[in-house]
């Protein structure tokens, strides 16, 4: 069963859960018995593999041979 994280509105305090997917959206009740809670993103439940997806495409500027080096700048000789 998944965990859901909730945060009271009313005191502050953040608090889990363990409910069924399908009541998910349903209102959590704080610990200390306030009613205003929210829904916190769950950042645990679900691996990370996505990350990598975005960063492995060309380099944008290869660096022609000196990379800034001296040949670019007449000290070469
Ligand atoms: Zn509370």
């Amino acid at each position: 069963m998944p965990r859901y994280e909730y945060r009271c509105k009313t005191c502050g305090a953040t608090f889990e859960m363990r409910r069924p997917m399908s009541q998910s959206g349903a209102p959590a009740p704080c610990p200390q018995g306030h009613g205003d809670t929210v829904k916190l993103l769950s950042t645990v439940s679900v691996g990370g593999t996505a990350s990598a997806a975005g960063s492995a495409g060309p380099a944008p500027a290869p660096a022609g041979g000196g990379g800034g080096g001296c040949c670019g700048g007449g000290c070469c000789s």
